[in-house]
Protein backbone atom coordinates (compact mmCIF):
# COMPACT_ATOMS: atom_id res chain seq x y z
CA UNK A 1 0.00 0.00 0.00
CA UNK A 2 3.12 2.09 0.45
CA UNK A 3 2.52 5.89 -0.81
CA UNK A 4 5.98 6.89 -2.18
CA UNK A 5 4.87 11.00 -1.81
CA UNK A 6 5.31 10.31 1.73
CA UNK A 7 7.55 8.42 4.46
CA UNK A 8 4.51 6.57 5.89
CA UNK A 9 0.36 5.51 5.07
CA UNK A 10 0.26 5.88 8.75
CA UNK A 11 1.35 8.06 11.71
CA UNK A 12 -0.38 7.49 15.45
CA UNK A 13 0.55 10.13 17.73
CA UNK A 14 0.12 9.07 20.96
CA UNK A 15 0.48 4.84 21.89
CA UNK A 16 -1.83 4.79 24.23
CA UNK A 17 -5.35 2.94 24.09
CA UNK A 18 -6.27 4.55 20.93
CA UNK A 19 -3.21 4.72 19.03
CA UNK A 20 -2.36 1.29 19.43
CA UNK A 21 -5.51 -0.33 18.69
CA UNK A 22 -5.77 1.99 15.03
CA UNK A 23 -1.83 1.37 14.23
CA UNK A 24 -1.87 -2.35 14.52
CA UNK A 25 -5.36 -2.84 12.84
CA UNK A 26 -3.79 -0.33 9.51
CA UNK A 27 -0.47 -2.37 9.91
CA UNK A 28 -2.82 -5.57 9.42
CA UNK A 29 -3.74 -4.53 6.16
CA UNK A 30 -0.55 -3.98 4.71
CA UNK A 31 -0.40 -0.11 5.64
CA UNK A 32 2.85 1.56 6.47
CA UNK A 33 2.77 2.79 9.86
CA UNK A 34 4.22 4.85 12.59
CA UNK A 35 3.58 4.98 15.88
CA UNK A 36 4.75 7.86 18.13
CA UNK A 37 4.88 8.00 22.05
CA UNK A 38 6.83 10.40 24.25
CA UNK A 39 6.22 8.36 27.59
CA UNK A 40 5.65 4.38 27.95
CA UNK A 41 3.54 2.56 25.43
CA UNK A 42 -0.24 1.90 27.05
CA UNK A 43 -0.57 5.42 27.40
CA UNK A 44 -2.71 6.18 30.39
CA UNK A 45 -4.67 3.11 30.92
CA UNK A 46 -1.35 0.54 31.17
CA UNK A 47 0.77 2.82 32.43
CA UNK A 48 -1.27 4.98 35.18
CA UNK A 49 -4.62 4.27 35.01
CA UNK A 50 -7.01 1.14 34.52
CA UNK A 51 -4.27 -1.42 34.88
CA UNK A 52 -2.63 -0.44 38.25
CA UNK A 53 -5.91 0.92 39.41
CA UNK A 54 -7.42 -2.70 38.68
CA UNK A 55 -5.01 -4.44 40.04
CA UNK A 56 -5.18 -2.20 43.57
CA UNK A 57 -8.33 -2.57 43.44
CA UNK A 58 -8.41 -6.54 43.63
CA UNK A 59 -5.30 -6.10 46.09
CA UNK A 60 -8.60 -4.04 48.15
CA UNK A 61 -10.82 -6.76 47.62
CA UNK A 62 -8.31 -9.06 49.48
CA UNK A 63 -8.10 -6.68 51.99
CA UNK A 64 -12.17 -6.95 52.61
CA UNK A 65 -12.01 -10.54 52.44
CA UNK A 66 -9.51 -10.53 54.98
CA UNK A 67 -10.23 -7.94 57.59
CA UNK A 68 -14.57 -7.90 56.81
CA UNK A 69 -15.50 -11.72 55.39
CA UNK A 70 -13.01 -14.09 57.10
CA UNK A 71 -14.32 -14.47 60.58
CA UNK A 72 -17.83 -15.44 59.80
CA UNK A 73 -16.63 -18.02 56.93
CA UNK A 74 -14.93 -19.87 59.80
CA UNK A 75 -11.73 -18.48 59.07
CA UNK A 76 -9.03 -17.67 62.20
CA UNK A 77 -6.45 -15.20 60.66
CA UNK A 78 -2.91 -14.46 62.22
CA UNK A 79 -2.13 -11.26 59.66
CA UNK A 80 1.09 -10.17 60.13
CA UNK A 81 0.87 -6.69 58.03
CA UNK A 82 0.58 -5.44 54.57
CA UNK A 83 3.41 -4.63 52.33
CA UNK A 84 2.19 -1.87 50.02
CA UNK A 85 5.75 -1.30 48.54
CA UNK A 86 5.06 -5.35 47.75
CA UNK A 87 1.94 -4.64 46.11
CA UNK A 88 3.57 -1.85 44.23
CA UNK A 89 6.38 -4.26 42.72
CA UNK A 90 4.29 -6.81 41.49
CA UNK A 91 1.86 -4.03 39.77
CA UNK A 92 4.71 -2.80 38.10
CA UNK A 93 6.27 -5.93 36.67
CA UNK A 94 3.05 -6.98 35.78
CA UNK A 95 2.96 -3.33 33.73
CA UNK A 96 6.34 -4.43 32.59
CA UNK A 97 5.16 -7.54 30.94
CA UNK A 98 1.92 -5.60 29.16
CA UNK A 99 4.88 -3.22 27.71
CA UNK A 100 6.84 -6.27 26.26
CA UNK A 101 3.85 -7.73 24.74
CA UNK A 102 2.95 -3.94 23.15
CA UNK A 103 6.78 -3.85 21.67
CA UNK A 104 6.20 -7.50 20.47
CA UNK A 105 3.04 -7.28 18.45
CA UNK A 106 3.46 -3.57 17.33
CA UNK A 107 7.06 -5.28 16.32
CA UNK A 108 5.12 -8.84 14.59
CA UNK A 109 2.58 -5.76 12.58
CA UNK A 110 5.69 -3.81 11.47
CA UNK A 111 4.78 -0.93 13.13
CA UNK A 112 7.55 1.51 13.54
CA UNK A 113 7.75 2.10 16.87
CA UNK A 114 9.37 6.03 17.27
CA UNK A 115 9.95 7.01 21.42
CA UNK A 116 10.11 11.02 21.36
CA UNK A 117 7.42 14.11 21.45
CA UNK A 118 5.73 14.66 18.26
CA UNK A 119 4.73 18.26 16.94
CA UNK A 120 2.99 18.90 13.87
CA UNK A 121 4.93 21.12 11.17
CA UNK A 122 2.19 20.84 8.63
CA UNK A 123 -0.82 18.85 7.72
CA UNK A 124 0.96 15.73 6.89
CA UNK A 125 4.42 16.56 8.66
CA UNK A 126 5.39 15.54 12.11
CA UNK A 127 8.62 16.91 13.99
CA UNK A 128 10.07 14.30 16.25
CA UNK A 129 13.06 14.12 18.01
CA UNK A 130 14.54 17.01 15.37
CA UNK A 131 14.16 15.04 12.35
CA UNK A 132 10.58 15.64 9.73
CA UNK A 133 8.64 12.43 8.95
CA UNK A 134 5.69 12.86 6.68
CA UNK A 135 2.62 10.31 6.03
CA UNK A 136 -1.13 10.65 4.21
CA UNK A 137 -3.48 10.08 7.14
CA UNK A 138 -2.40 11.14 10.66
CA UNK A 139 -4.40 10.35 13.46
CA UNK A 140 -4.46 12.07 17.00
CA UNK A 141 -4.41 10.06 20.21
CA UNK A 142 -2.55 12.15 22.56
CA UNK A 143 -5.07 11.32 25.36
CA UNK A 144 -5.45 13.71 28.13
CA UNK A 145 -3.58 14.45 31.68
CA UNK A 146 -5.27 15.25 35.08
CA UNK A 147 -6.49 19.08 36.28
CA UNK A 148 -5.31 20.72 39.23
CA UNK A 149 -7.46 23.19 40.64
CA UNK A 150 -6.82 27.14 40.74
CA UNK A 151 -6.25 27.13 44.36
CA UNK A 152 -3.65 28.69 46.93
CA UNK A 153 -1.02 25.59 47.93
CA UNK A 154 -3.02 23.33 44.92
CA UNK A 155 0.66 21.88 44.00
CA UNK A 156 0.97 20.48 47.68
CA UNK A 157 -1.11 17.87 46.15
CA UNK A 158 -0.74 15.03 43.66
CA UNK A 159 -3.09 14.06 40.86
CA UNK A 160 -3.68 10.19 39.64
CA UNK A 161 -0.54 9.60 38.11
CA UNK A 162 1.30 10.77 42.11
CA UNK A 163 -0.83 8.44 43.35
CA UNK A 164 0.64 5.65 41.07
CA UNK A 165 3.89 6.65 42.59
CA UNK A 166 2.97 6.36 45.96
CA UNK A 167 5.39 3.64 47.77
CA UNK A 168 4.52 3.90 51.13
CA UNK A 169 1.03 3.57 52.36
CA UNK A 170 -0.68 6.58 53.55
CA UNK A 171 -1.88 6.93 57.17
CA UNK A 172 -3.96 9.87 56.55
CA UNK A 173 -5.15 11.09 52.73
CA UNK A 174 -7.49 13.44 51.36
CA UNK A 175 -8.81 13.48 47.64
CA UNK A 176 -10.80 16.23 46.33
CA UNK A 177 -13.02 15.37 43.16
CA UNK A 178 -16.29 13.57 42.30
CA UNK A 179 -15.95 11.40 39.51
CA UNK A 180 -14.80 8.32 38.95
CA UNK A 181 -11.39 8.66 39.77
CA UNK A 182 -11.66 10.47 43.34
CA UNK A 183 -14.36 7.40 44.01
CA UNK A 184 -12.21 4.42 43.07
CA UNK A 185 -8.95 5.93 44.36
CA UNK A 186 -10.81 6.59 48.13
CA UNK A 187 -12.18 3.16 48.00
CA UNK A 188 -8.77 1.15 47.44
CA UNK A 189 -7.34 3.45 49.76
CA UNK A 190 -10.27 2.68 52.65
CA UNK A 191 -10.39 -0.96 52.19
CA UNK A 192 -6.37 -1.15 52.19
CA UNK A 193 -6.46 0.56 55.59
CA UNK A 194 -5.60 3.70 54.94
CA UNK A 195 -8.12 6.78 56.67
CA UNK A 196 -9.78 8.06 53.82
CA UNK A 197 -11.74 11.44 52.83
CA UNK A 198 -13.39 12.09 50.39
CA UNK A 199 -14.15 15.48 49.50
CA UNK A 200 -17.26 16.30 47.00
CA UNK A 201 -18.07 20.15 46.06
CA UNK A 202 -22.17 19.17 45.97
CA UNK A 203 -24.34 16.40 47.66
CA UNK A 204 -23.17 13.49 46.68
CA UNK A 205 -20.51 12.11 44.19
CA UNK A 206 -20.91 10.35 40.43
CA UNK A 207 -24.21 12.93 40.57
CA UNK A 208 -24.57 11.75 36.70
CA UNK A 209 -25.56 8.30 38.04
CA UNK A 210 -28.66 7.17 38.69
CA UNK A 211 -29.89 7.90 42.22
CA UNK A 212 -30.32 4.62 43.10
CA UNK A 213 -26.79 3.73 42.70
CA UNK A 214 -25.34 6.91 44.21
CA UNK A 215 -27.70 6.38 47.16
CA UNK A 216 -26.59 2.94 47.69
CA UNK A 217 -22.62 4.00 47.30
CA UNK A 218 -22.93 6.64 49.95
CA UNK A 219 -25.07 4.26 52.16
CA UNK A 220 -21.82 1.55 52.03
CA UNK A 221 -19.66 4.61 52.85
CA UNK A 222 -21.21 5.62 55.20
CA UNK A 223 -21.31 1.87 56.94
CA UNK A 224 -17.95 1.45 55.75
CA UNK A 225 -15.67 4.16 54.40
CA UNK A 226 -13.99 5.88 53.74
CA UNK A 227 -15.73 8.90 55.25
CA UNK A 228 -17.32 11.47 52.94
CA UNK A 229 -17.31 15.26 53.42
CA UNK A 230 -20.07 16.85 51.22
CA UNK A 231 -20.57 20.68 50.15
CA UNK A 232 -16.67 20.61 50.47
CA UNK A 233 -15.27 23.21 48.07
CA UNK A 234 -11.21 23.61 48.41
CA UNK A 235 -10.02 27.09 49.33
CA UNK A 236 -6.63 26.69 49.99
CA UNK A 237 -4.21 24.11 50.95
CA UNK A 238 -1.13 24.54 53.60
CA UNK A 239 1.74 23.06 54.88
CA UNK A 240 2.19 22.10 58.55
CA UNK A 241 5.42 22.41 60.30
CA UNK A 242 5.55 18.68 61.05
CA UNK A 243 5.35 18.06 56.90
CA UNK A 244 1.29 17.54 57.35
CA UNK A 245 -0.84 18.71 54.78
CA UNK A 246 -3.85 20.41 55.57
CA UNK A 247 -7.19 21.13 53.15
CA UNK A 248 -8.98 24.60 53.95
CA UNK A 249 -12.63 24.62 52.85
CA UNK A 250 -14.55 27.59 51.91
CA UNK A 251 -17.47 26.40 54.04
CA UNK A 252 -14.94 26.51 57.42
CA UNK A 253 -13.88 23.47 58.16
CA UNK A 254 -10.10 22.11 57.22
CA UNK A 255 -8.62 18.36 57.02
CA UNK A 256 -4.91 17.69 58.11
CA UNK A 257 -3.69 14.65 56.64
CA UNK A 258 -0.45 13.49 55.04
CA UNK A 259 -1.25 12.95 51.36
CA UNK A 260 -4.14 14.89 49.17
CA UNK A 261 -5.05 13.52 46.00
CA UNK A 262 -6.89 16.01 43.28
CA UNK A 263 -9.03 13.98 41.17
CA UNK A 264 -11.01 17.02 39.91
CA UNK A 265 -11.27 15.89 35.81
CA UNK A 266 -9.27 15.88 32.84
CA UNK A 267 -8.07 17.88 30.00
CA UNK A 268 -7.05 16.94 26.75
CA UNK A 269 -3.38 16.86 25.41
CA UNK A 270 -3.61 19.34 22.32
CA UNK A 271 -1.82 22.45 23.74
CA UNK A 272 1.63 21.82 22.95
CA UNK A 273 1.82 19.92 19.36
CA UNK A 274 1.57 22.92 17.55
CA UNK A 275 -1.74 22.07 16.25
CA UNK A 276 -1.79 25.50 14.61
CA UNK A 277 0.10 24.37 11.70
CA UNK A 278 -2.67 22.21 10.75
CA UNK A 279 -6.02 24.13 10.87
CA UNK A 280 -7.46 21.76 12.72
CA UNK A 281 -10.46 22.96 15.36
CA UNK A 282 -10.86 22.17 18.24
CA UNK A 283 -13.62 23.94 20.80
CA UNK A 284 -12.59 26.50 23.95
CA UNK A 285 -11.40 23.71 26.27
CA UNK A 286 -8.91 22.47 23.48
CA UNK A 287 -10.93 19.01 22.79
CA UNK A 288 -10.77 18.35 19.10
CA UNK A 289 -13.72 18.46 16.88
CA UNK A 290 -14.42 15.68 14.59
CA UNK A 291 -17.22 14.11 12.28
CA UNK A 292 -18.53 10.75 13.29
CA UNK A 293 -15.88 8.95 10.95
CA UNK A 294 -13.27 10.46 13.56
CA UNK A 295 -12.20 13.05 10.67
CA UNK A 296 -11.37 16.57 11.64
CA UNK A 297 -11.78 19.85 9.80
CA UNK A 298 -8.85 19.20 7.98
CA UNK A 299 -8.79 15.84 5.67
CA UNK A 300 -6.34 13.34 6.28
CA UNK A 301 -6.43 14.37 10.16
CA UNK A 302 -8.21 12.71 12.48
CA UNK A 303 -8.62 12.06 16.35
CA UNK A 304 -9.53 8.80 18.69
CA UNK A 305 -9.79 9.01 22.39
CA UNK A 306 -9.94 11.44 25.10
CA UNK A 307 -9.03 13.96 23.56
CA UNK A 308 -11.62 14.75 20.81
CA UNK A 309 -15.01 16.97 21.66
CA UNK A 310 -18.07 15.14 22.95
CA UNK A 311 -16.44 11.46 23.29
CA UNK A 312 -16.62 9.43 25.97
CA UNK A 313 -13.31 8.58 28.13
CA UNK A 314 -12.75 5.23 28.35
CA UNK A 315 -10.50 2.56 27.00
CA UNK A 316 -12.29 0.45 24.84
CA UNK A 317 -14.02 3.74 23.33
CA UNK A 318 -10.80 4.49 22.24
CA UNK A 319 -9.90 1.48 20.95
CA UNK A 320 -12.73 0.56 19.21
CA UNK A 321 -12.60 4.07 17.43
CA UNK A 322 -9.37 3.29 16.01
CA UNK A 323 -9.74 0.16 14.84
CA UNK A 324 -12.81 1.57 12.41
CA UNK A 325 -10.99 3.95 11.73
CA UNK A 326 -8.66 2.13 10.41
CA UNK A 327 -10.85 -0.26 8.97
CA UNK A 328 -12.17 2.54 6.83
CA UNK A 329 -9.03 3.94 5.80
CA UNK A 330 -7.28 0.73 4.87
CA UNK A 331 -9.56 -1.96 4.80
CA UNK A 332 -12.23 -0.25 2.44
CA UNK A 333 -15.00 -0.45 4.37
CA UNK A 334 -16.13 3.67 4.16
CA UNK A 335 -19.10 3.04 6.33
CA UNK A 336 -16.73 1.49 9.33
CA UNK A 337 -17.97 3.86 12.55
CA UNK A 338 -17.63 4.18 16.16
CA UNK A 339 -21.18 3.94 17.74
CA UNK A 340 -21.25 6.23 20.54
CA UNK A 341 -24.38 4.81 21.47
CA UNK A 342 -25.27 2.40 24.75
CA UNK A 343 -21.75 2.30 26.12
CA UNK A 344 -21.31 0.11 29.34
CA UNK A 345 -19.15 1.18 31.70
CA UNK A 346 -17.85 0.37 35.29
CA UNK A 347 -17.30 2.14 38.39
CA UNK A 348 -14.55 -0.06 40.31
CA UNK A 349 -15.84 1.85 43.79
CA UNK A 350 -16.59 -0.20 46.82
CA UNK A 351 -19.19 -2.33 46.06
CA UNK A 352 -18.59 -1.80 41.93
CA UNK A 353 -21.11 0.02 39.73
CA UNK A 354 -22.28 -0.88 36.76
CA UNK A 355 -24.27 1.01 34.09
CA UNK A 356 -25.50 0.99 30.39
CA UNK A 357 -27.53 3.20 28.76
CA UNK A 358 -30.12 6.23 30.32
CA UNK A 359 -30.97 6.48 34.05
CA UNK A 360 -34.08 7.14 35.34
CA UNK A 361 -34.49 11.37 34.42
CA UNK A 362 -32.80 10.88 31.14
CA UNK A 363 -35.65 8.08 30.13
CA UNK A 364 -38.17 10.62 31.23
CA UNK A 365 -36.78 13.81 29.66
CA UNK A 366 -36.29 11.63 26.31
CA UNK A 367 -39.70 9.63 26.14
CA UNK A 368 -41.76 11.54 28.98
CA UNK A 369 -42.79 9.97 32.21
CA UNK A 370 -45.75 8.16 30.98
CA UNK A 371 -43.59 5.97 28.57
CA UNK A 372 -41.17 4.74 31.12
CA UNK A 373 -41.48 2.39 33.22
CA UNK A 374 -38.97 1.37 36.16
CA UNK A 375 -37.94 -1.77 37.51
CA UNK A 376 -35.85 -1.98 40.82
CA UNK A 377 -34.56 -5.08 43.39
CA UNK A 378 -32.32 -4.63 46.20
CA UNK A 379 -31.23 -7.32 47.91
CA UNK A 380 -28.14 -8.53 50.58
CA UNK A 381 -25.07 -9.82 48.94
CA UNK A 382 -24.75 -13.45 49.17
CA UNK A 383 -21.00 -13.17 49.67
CA UNK A 384 -21.94 -11.07 52.68
CA UNK A 385 -25.26 -12.36 53.85
CA UNK A 386 -23.71 -14.67 56.24
CA UNK A 387 -21.22 -11.89 57.93
CA UNK A 388 -21.51 -8.80 60.01
CA UNK A 389 -20.89 -6.78 57.57
CA UNK A 390 -24.06 -7.44 55.50
CA UNK A 391 -23.80 -5.28 52.04
CA UNK A 392 -26.56 -3.87 49.43
CA UNK A 393 -26.81 -5.07 46.10
CA UNK A 394 -29.25 -2.97 44.22
CA UNK A 395 -30.68 -2.91 40.53
CA UNK A 396 -32.34 -0.92 38.15
CA UNK A 397 -33.97 -2.09 34.77
CA UNK A 398 -35.04 1.58 32.82
CA UNK A 399 -37.97 0.74 30.06
CA UNK A 400 -39.12 3.11 27.64
CA UNK A 401 -42.58 2.96 25.18
CA UNK A 402 -45.44 0.56 24.63
CA UNK A 403 -42.86 -2.61 23.97
CA UNK A 404 -40.98 -1.77 27.25
CA UNK A 405 -37.45 -1.89 25.44
CA UNK A 406 -34.84 -1.49 28.34
CA UNK A 407 -33.15 1.63 27.77
CA UNK A 408 -30.85 1.93 30.90
CA UNK A 409 -29.41 -0.70 33.31
CA UNK A 410 -28.10 -0.23 36.16
CA UNK A 411 -25.95 -2.04 39.45
CA UNK A 412 -24.10 -1.93 42.17
CA UNK A 413 -22.89 -4.33 44.71
CA UNK A 414 -20.76 -7.31 44.70
CA UNK A 415 -19.24 -8.67 41.27
CA UNK A 416 -21.96 -6.12 39.10
CA UNK A 417 -18.44 -5.15 37.44
CA UNK A 418 -18.41 -8.30 35.67
CA UNK A 419 -22.48 -8.93 35.27
CA UNK A 420 -23.34 -6.12 32.53
CA UNK A 421 -20.59 -7.07 29.73
CA UNK A 422 -23.93 -9.89 28.29
CA UNK A 423 -26.58 -7.05 28.72
CA UNK A 424 -25.34 -4.57 27.09
CA UNK A 425 -25.04 -6.80 24.01
CA UNK A 426 -29.04 -7.87 24.51
CA UNK A 427 -29.23 -3.83 25.23
CA UNK A 428 -27.46 -2.95 21.69
CA UNK A 429 -30.07 -5.38 20.23
CA UNK A 430 -33.21 -3.87 21.18
CA UNK A 431 -33.88 -6.03 24.09
CA UNK A 432 -37.47 -5.34 25.51
CA UNK A 433 -38.40 -6.37 29.43
CA UNK A 434 -40.22 -9.17 27.72
CA UNK A 435 -36.85 -10.60 25.87
CA UNK A 436 -35.00 -10.36 29.44
CA UNK A 437 -37.44 -12.34 31.36
CA UNK A 438 -37.43 -14.87 28.52
CA UNK A 439 -34.49 -15.75 30.01
CA UNK A 440 -33.47 -18.75 32.62
CA UNK A 441 -31.99 -17.48 35.26
CA UNK A 442 -28.84 -18.91 36.52
CA UNK A 443 -29.13 -19.53 40.18
CA UNK A 444 -27.63 -18.23 42.81
CA UNK A 445 -26.17 -15.22 41.35
CA UNK A 446 -26.45 -11.78 41.76
CA UNK A 447 -26.89 -10.93 37.63
CA UNK A 448 -30.17 -13.46 37.96
CA UNK A 449 -32.02 -10.17 39.30
CA UNK A 450 -31.73 -8.58 36.29
CA UNK A 451 -33.87 -11.01 34.76
CA UNK A 452 -36.64 -11.72 37.19
CA UNK A 453 -38.19 -8.21 37.58
CA UNK A 454 -41.17 -7.78 38.44
P1 LIG B 1 -3.96 7.73 26.37
O1 LIG B 1 -4.12 6.33 26.79
O2 LIG B 1 -3.89 8.76 27.45
O3 LIG B 1 -2.67 7.80 25.47
C1 LIG B 1 -2.13 8.99 24.99
C2 LIG B 1 -0.64 8.80 24.81
O4 LIG B 1 -0.14 9.86 24.02
C3 LIG B 1 0.16 8.86 26.10
O5 LIG B 1 0.94 7.70 26.23
C4 LIG B 1 1.03 10.10 25.98
O6 LIG B 1 2.32 9.94 26.57
C5 LIG B 1 1.14 10.22 24.48
N1 LIG B 1 1.39 11.58 24.00
C6 LIG B 1 0.75 12.71 24.33
N2 LIG B 1 1.22 13.74 23.60
C7 LIG B 1 2.17 13.23 22.78
C8 LIG B 1 3.00 13.78 21.77
N3 LIG B 1 2.89 15.05 21.44
N4 LIG B 1 3.88 12.96 21.16
C9 LIG B 1 3.97 11.64 21.46
N5 LIG B 1 3.18 11.07 22.38
C10 LIG B 1 2.30 11.85 23.03
N6 LIG B 1 -10.93 3.57 31.28
C11 LIG B 1 -11.57 2.38 31.29
O7 LIG B 1 -12.16 1.99 30.28
N7 LIG B 1 -11.57 1.58 32.40
C12 LIG B 1 -10.91 1.94 33.54
O8 LIG B 1 -10.93 1.19 34.52
C13 LIG B 1 -10.22 3.18 33.55
N8 LIG B 1 -9.55 3.57 34.65
C14 LIG B 1 -8.86 4.75 34.63
C15 LIG B 1 -8.18 5.14 35.78
C16 LIG B 1 -7.47 6.32 35.80
C17 LIG B 1 -6.73 6.73 37.05
C18 LIG B 1 -7.44 7.15 34.64
C19 LIG B 1 -6.66 8.43 34.64
C20 LIG B 1 -8.13 6.78 33.50
C21 LIG B 1 -8.85 5.58 33.48
N9 LIG B 1 -9.57 5.17 32.37
C22 LIG B 1 -10.25 3.98 32.38
C23 LIG B 1 -9.63 6.01 31.15
C24 LIG B 1 -8.64 5.51 30.10
O9 LIG B 1 -7.36 5.38 30.68
C25 LIG B 1 -8.59 6.46 28.92
O10 LIG B 1 -9.90 6.66 28.44
C26 LIG B 1 -7.73 5.93 27.79
O11 LIG B 1 -6.42 5.69 28.23
C27 LIG B 1 -7.73 6.93 26.62
O12 LIG B 1 -6.91 6.45 25.59
P2 LIG B 1 -6.24 7.48 24.56
O13 LIG B 1 -5.59 6.65 23.52
O14 LIG B 1 -7.20 8.51 24.17
O15 LIG B 1 -5.11 8.24 25.40
P1 LIG C 1 -14.71 13.11 36.04
O1 LIG C 1 -14.92 14.10 34.99
O2 LIG C 1 -15.38 11.78 35.96
O3 LIG C 1 -15.13 13.71 37.47
C1 LIG C 1 -14.55 14.83 38.01
C2 LIG C 1 -15.57 15.47 38.94
O4 LIG C 1 -14.90 16.26 39.92
C3 LIG C 1 -16.49 16.43 38.22
O5 LIG C 1 -17.54 15.75 37.62
C4 LIG C 1 -16.94 17.36 39.35
O6 LIG C 1 -18.06 16.77 40.01
C5 LIG C 1 -15.73 17.35 40.29
N1 LIG C 1 -14.98 18.60 40.16
C6 LIG C 1 -14.68 19.27 39.02
N2 LIG C 1 -13.99 20.38 39.30
C7 LIG C 1 -13.85 20.43 40.64
C8 LIG C 1 -13.22 21.35 41.52
N3 LIG C 1 -12.61 22.44 41.07
N4 LIG C 1 -13.25 21.07 42.83
C9 LIG C 1 -13.87 19.98 43.30
N5 LIG C 1 -14.49 19.07 42.52
C10 LIG C 1 -14.47 19.31 41.20
O7 LIG C 1 -13.15 13.01 36.13
P2 LIG C 1 -12.16 11.92 36.65
O8 LIG C 1 -10.88 12.65 36.74
O9 LIG C 1 -12.67 11.21 37.86
O10 LIG C 1 -12.09 10.86 35.48
C11 LIG C 1 -11.88 11.24 34.12
C12 LIG C 1 -12.52 10.22 33.21
O11 LIG C 1 -11.70 9.06 33.15
C13 LIG C 1 -13.88 9.70 33.69
O12 LIG C 1 -14.91 10.56 33.33
C14 LIG C 1 -13.96 8.37 33.01
O13 LIG C 1 -14.48 8.53 31.72
C15 LIG C 1 -12.50 7.92 32.94
N6 LIG C 1 -12.27 6.92 33.99
C16 LIG C 1 -12.89 5.71 33.86
C17 LIG C 1 -12.76 4.76 34.84
C18 LIG C 1 -13.48 3.45 34.68
O14 LIG C 1 -13.89 3.13 33.57
N7 LIG C 1 -13.65 2.67 35.73
C19 LIG C 1 -11.93 4.99 36.03
C20 LIG C 1 -11.30 6.28 36.05
C21 LIG C 1 -11.48 7.20 35.06
P3 LIG C 1 -19.21 17.72 40.66
O15 LIG C 1 -19.68 18.63 39.58
O16 LIG C 1 -20.23 16.73 41.13
O17 LIG C 1 -18.52 18.45 41.77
Amino acid sequence: MSNKQFDFDYICIGGGSGGIASANRASMYGAKVAIIEAKDLGGTCVNVGCVPKKVMWHGAQVAEAINLYAEDYGFDLDVKGFNWAKMVENRQAYIGRIHESYDRVLGNNNVEVIKGFATFVDKNTIEVNGKQITAQHITIATGGRPTIPNVPGAELGIDSNGFFDIVEQPKRVAIVGAGYIAVEIAGVLSALGTETHLFVRKESPLRSFDPLIVDTLVEVMAAEGPTLHTHSTPKEVTKEADGSITLHLENGQSQNVDTLIWAIGRHPATDSINLAATGVETNSAGYIKVDEYQETNIQGIYCVGDIMEGGVELTPVAVKAGRQLSERLFNNKPDAKMDYDLIPTVVFSHPPIGTIGLTEQEAIEQYGEKSVKVYQSGFTAMYSAITKHRQPCKMKLVCAGENEVVVGLHGIGFAVDEMIQGFSIAMKMGATKADFDSVVAIHPTGSEEFVTMR
